[in-house]
Parts: structure tokens; C-alpha cells; sequence
């Protein structure tokens, strides 16, 4: 990824040198410009938007100060790991990945990710069982001989996966044929017929429940039973939510649990770069709720919610001035 960086830089050099006349000023804005690199999700997740936007502003209102790119990236684990050492400046993260994290559990099992820093919480995402309706999957325990896409490696969704089948009696390598694509193409091989269900844990609407429920006929499931109400019970970061009918089109009313996503970032980010980001987000919200319907339902007051590793400096900064904490 550090040549990643390169190679936006020499992509941003090129067009400098190709529009002529502008090309000494802009080298010289740029070499004073600090670059900031956020990861995302997949594309048709929400993720990427969030990474997206919100360089968008910080390009938009910093004044030059800063070059902001969101990329796609594999979600969740990945992006601690890859803010962890350094090869992103900020990624997006479930907020159960960013308990774990900070703790040392799950994929971090003994080995607490000391340097996870937390900057500010978005929206919620709920556990979807997405399955195509003629699988004839009616409830999670049909699952079983199916081909269910549980969630590429690095992704938060793959641990809800792995989570949540054993509580519905099912395991994962020998009860199902577990698929590991990115959501991109999970979708997809939905309506090919190429898999029967997929776990996503994702904000809506996204992309990657709207394009199969425009394809085929799809349901989401019910992931509410005693186990999983237990389950959730003594978890902070997990909450039950209920959604409507039609809140995707021809979906029934489901209820499920939840997360928030997080930002974070790592201690050994500059605190001036950390005050500026998140100053810059959140007084550019209201710009920021109209990128993206998933994003309307933030408030201020609620995105230091959902935040288990400790706040970073610079955003603890932002706060305290603003009186949010
Ligand atoms: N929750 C997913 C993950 O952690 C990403 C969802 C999205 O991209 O919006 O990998």
C-alpha cells in the first residue's frame, strides 16, 4: 500500500505536469499538502462512502492544507491492521471489531492492538442473512447443505458470520459450503444462483442489498432467537434492531442486530492532523448527511458513541472545545 501512495502521488504529479501554466503552483501546494489516506469497504458497501465523503470535505475545506483519499478496501480487520502499521492514516471499522481490537480478542486474541486510537462513530449497520427466495431458506437453520457467502477474510462480517451460525447449531466448515467473496461479488453470485444466502453487515441502504432486490426475489431473515438475544445481551456494542416492511424492496419486516461503525486511527497519528480531520467532518455534517441516505440519521452527540479504543488526542481536542465531551 505504501506504493499505492506512490503511485496516487505520480498519477497527481502527471496531471500537474499536463495542465501546463498551473504546474509550478500546484507542485508547490502539493508539496506542503499532507496526505491522508482513509480505507474503506467494498464499493457497494457504505464504508467506501464514508471514506470517500469524507475526504471529499476535508479536500473540499481544508484550504489545501490536506490531499484526502478513500479507497476501497477488504472492511473491518483489514483496516485496523492496516492503520496499525501505518499504511493508512484512518480506516472504517465495526464497533465490535473495535472492542475486540482494543481488548484483544477474536482475531486479535491475546494481542490487543495497542496503538487504536478512535475518532468518531457514524451509522448503524445491521447483520443481514440475505438469501435469494427460491433457495427455500426460511429461517437461518435451512442454511444447512447450502452455499452461503460468509464474508471475505478481513472483513467484519465474517466474524458475525462465524459468531452467529454455531448459535443457530450450524458450523461453518462442515454444515454449509462457506464462500469467502468480497461483497462486490457476492451480490452477484446471488442472482447467478452461484450462492444461496450472504452474511453482510452494512448501514442502509447500500448498494449491495438494493442491486439483488432490483435482480431477483430476495428475503432477509430473522437472526433473533434466545441464543443470539443472550448473546448480544452482555455486549455493549451489539444492539437488537428491528426494520419494516419494505425497508428494501419486496423484503418483510426483520429483526436483527446491530453495530455502529467506527473511524479510528492510530496513536501515532499527528494530533493536529486527527483535531483537523474531525473538526473539519463535523462541521461540515449537515454537507456530509446529504452525500449519502445511510448518513441522515447522524448526530453529533451520538458519533462518540460505539467507541471502545481510546479517543484519540486530537479528536479528544475537537470535543472538549466543542463541548461534546
Ligand atoms: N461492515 C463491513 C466490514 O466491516 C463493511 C460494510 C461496508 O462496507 O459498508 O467489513
Amino acid at each position: 500500500m505504501i506504493h499505492y501512495r506512490k503511485s496516487i502521488l505520480s498519477v497527481a504529479a502527471a496531471a500537474v505536469v499536463a495542465i501546463g501554466g498551473m504546474s509550478l503552483h500546484a507542485t508547490e501546494a502539493s508539496a506542503q499538502q499532507r496526505d491522508i489516506l482513509i480505507g474503506g469497504g467494498s464499493v457497494t458497501g457504505v464504508y467506501y462512502q464514508v471514506a470517500l465523503q469524507t475526504c471529499q470535505i476535508m479536500n473540499k475545506h481544508s484550504g489545501g492544507k490536506y490531499n484526502c483519499v478513500g479507497r476501497p478496501a477488504l472492511g473491518s480487520v483489514f483496516n485496523i491492521n492496516a492503520v496499525n502499521r501505518g499504511l493508512l492514516d484512518f480506516g472504517v471499522a465495526q464497533s465490535d471489531r473495535n472492542w475486540q481490537a482494543a481488548n484483544g480478542t477474536a482475531d486479535w486474541d491475546g494481542k490487543p492492538v495497542e496503538n487504536l486510537r478512535s475518532v468518531f462513530s457514524a451509522h448503524p449497520e445491521a447483520v443481514l442473512l440475505v438469501t435469494r427466495a427460491d433457495a427455500g431458506i426460511k429461517s437461518v437453520g435451512d442454511l444447512k447443505g447450502k452455499t452461503v457467502n460468509i464474508g471475505n477474510p478481513g472483513s467484519g462480517q465474517r466474524g458475525n458470520s462465524m459468531d452467529l451460525l454455531p448459535l443457530y447449531g450450524i458450523d461453518p466448515d462442515k454444515d454449509i459450503k462457506a464462500e469467502g467473496l468480497q461483497q462486490g461479488e457476492a451480490s452477484r453470485a446471488l442472482v447467478d444462483k452461484k450462492i444461496d444466502a450472504f452474511v453482510y453487515t452494512v448501514g442502509m441502504p447500500s448498494a449491495a442489498i438494493e442491486e439483488p432486490a432490483n435482480s431477483t426475489e430476495i428475503d432477509i431473515l430473522d437472526i433473533n432467537s434466545d441464543a443470539i438475544k443472550k448473546f448480544i445481551s452482555d455486549k455493549p456494542y451489539y444492539v437488537l434492531a428491528q426494520y419494516p416492511d419494505g425497508i428494501v424492496k419486496g423484503v418483510d419486516a426483520f429483526e436483527t442486530y446491530a453495530v455502529k461503525a467506527t473511524v479510528v486511527t492510530s496513536a501515532d497519528v499527528e494530533d493536529q492532523v486527527v483535531y483537523d480531520f474531525v473538526k473539519t467532518v463535523f462541521e461540515n455534517l449537515e454537507e456530509l448527511k446529504g452525500t449519502h441516505a445511510a448518513f441522515r440519521i447522524l448526530k453529533a452527540e451520538d458519533m462518540l458513541g460505539g467507541l471502545s479504543a481510546p479517543l484519540h488526542p486530537g479528536a479528544i481536542k475537537y470535543y472538549k472545545e466543542k463541548g461534546l465531551m
